[in-house]
């Protein structure tokens, strides 16, 4: 009888793609996947270290979990993920609540380590590689509603901003085959899939190389977005530095390619983004949002702030401000500035905003946003949208759910509609968060 792994993801959605070729990884050794963790014989945990309390989080829950090993003799547990990287063997020494480690790299060493584990032997791989994309392992699909899912295109990132440890967790920056990619995607349409997001932590910075043949960034969407006009393509994340017109222009030429970027400011000050090693400033940043207006002008742009990094004055804070303001952002996720040790800004400048001053300043980026936020969706009521169907409302089993190409919620009515199919939904309202509407028949 085959053993039963369960897993439980946090943090990114590379995340919850990197569980999926675990799970690929484990079903290939007699492992079968399973929902329900007392079931299990194998609990796996793939980790965050992005900020402190995404660490503490996990700590909380492997303590709950040791509670579940001490009922069950032979349960093993495994910390996978950027918290086994940036933690290592530490974590099998001073903490006995995990039986192995593995970084984001040594998932093909997961059936090799679980025999070390099973027979009492210290079982840990943190080895980073330069070359390891998983692109010949077919990811076993554990989102529920069979018609958006994650397509990882690329590993790993070079950038170093100063505050972030990505880069020594997931190690140097390398790009997946575009036949591989390409692969995945037609496997998924054939399995119903309506809607892939290309997931990279800095896409634009995608490249390939092979026989004299370039494919780069525009180059690969538009590949992707060639490969069925009912297939719609995301993608996350863009990197403002080399956000290029071209792709610009690739995304405007596909109706399948949602309108909508991710591009991640983090700080509207200029001595700020420097001090992060963002290579960008505030001019340029604001040049690559009125060219995203110009090329796409039906185009959403959502972003990353960070408040009270380094050295950050209330002056700072206030250009951070001004440039949400004047970019009217539809969507951000917006955090406190999390020392990390190990990053380049824990090494080089003081963690000097108090915690106080950090909390009111994300209070206030906060408040701004949900202000941004409301006028986004208001501008929305009396226009129809293209939705595609994604679930069943939570609050309701007579109403669905779906995102319009902008990345907008939309709940309406079922109307006997399915999940998987494209609606067009006339907006009759809005909340912060979401638009409420119903299906018309008009055609856009
Ligand atoms: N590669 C993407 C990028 O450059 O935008 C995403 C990186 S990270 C997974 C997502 C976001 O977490 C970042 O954009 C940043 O806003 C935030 N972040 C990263 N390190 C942080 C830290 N030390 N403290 C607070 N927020 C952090
Ligand atoms: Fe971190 Fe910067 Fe790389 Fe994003 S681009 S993962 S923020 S180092």
């Amino acid at each position: 009888m085959e053993k039963k792994v369960y897993i439980e993801t946090y943090g990114c959605q590379m995340n919850v793609a990197d569980s999926e070729v675990v799970v690929s990884i484990l079903s290939d050794n007699g492992y079968e996947y399973t929902e329900n963790i007392n079931e299990a014989e194998l609990i796996l945990i793939n980790t965050c270290s992005i900020r402190e309390n995404a660490e503490q989080r996990v700590w909380g829950r492997l303590k709950a979990i040791g509670h579940l090993k001490k009922k069950k003799p032979g349960l093993l547990v495994g910390l996978i993920g950027c918290m086994a990287e940036r933690l290592k063997e530490n974590i099998l020494e001073k903490e006995h609540l995990v039986d192995m480690v593995a970084g984001p790299d040594a998932y093909r060493a997961l059936p090799l380590l679980i025999n070390d584990a099973g027979s009492g032997h210290k079982a840990v791989n943190v080895l980073l590689s330069q070359e390891e994309t998983y692109a010949d392992i077919a990811p076993v699909r554990m989102d529920r509603n069979g018609v958006t899912s994650f397509v990882s295109i690329m590993r790993g990132c070079n950038n170093m901003c100063a505050y972030c440890v990505v880069p020594y967790v997931r190690g140097a920056e390398r790009s997946r085959d575009p036949e591989s990619v390409l692969g995945e995607v037609m496997e998924l349409i054939k399995s119903g899939y309506r809607e892939v997001t290309l997931l990279g932590q800095n896409v634009d910075s995608y490249k390939w190389e092979i026989n004299g043949e370039r494919t780069g960034f525009p180059e690969l969407l538009e590949k992707v977005a060639q490969a069925d006009p009912l297939l719609r393509v995301r993608f996350s994340t863009s990197h403002p530095k080399d956000i290029s017109d071209d792709l610009l222009r690739v995304i405007s030429k596909y109706d399948n390619i949602c309108k909508h970027i991710h591009l991640p400011a983090q700080s509207g000050s200029n001595r700020i983004l420097k001090l992060m090693n963002r290579k960008y400033t505030r001019e340029w940043y604001m040049d690559r949002i009125r060219a995203i207006r110009e090329i796409i002008p039906e185009c959403a742009v959502s972003t990353d702030m960070i408040a009270g990094f380094c050295t950050e004055t209330e002056d700072d804070h206030r250009e951070s401000l001004s440039l949400m303001e004047w970019s009217e952002y539809d969507f951000a996720y917006m955090f406190k500035y999390s020392e990390r040790p190990g990053s380049g800004a824990a090494r080089k400048y003081p963690d000097d905003v108090t915690e106080e001053t950090k909390a009111r300043r994300l209070n206030d980026i906060i408040s701004l946003q949900n202000k941004l936020s409301t006028k986004s969706k208001k501008k929305e009521v009396g226009r129809i949208f293209e939705v595609l169907i994604e679930n069943q409302s939570k609050r309701s089993a007579d109403h669905l759910t779906g995102r319009t190409s902008q990345n907008n919620v939309v709940v309406f009515p079922a109307d006997g509609h399915e999940k998987g199919e494209y609606v067009n939904v006339l907006i009759e309202r809005c909340t912060s968060a979401t638009l409420i509407g119903k299906i018309v028949a008009i055609r856009i």
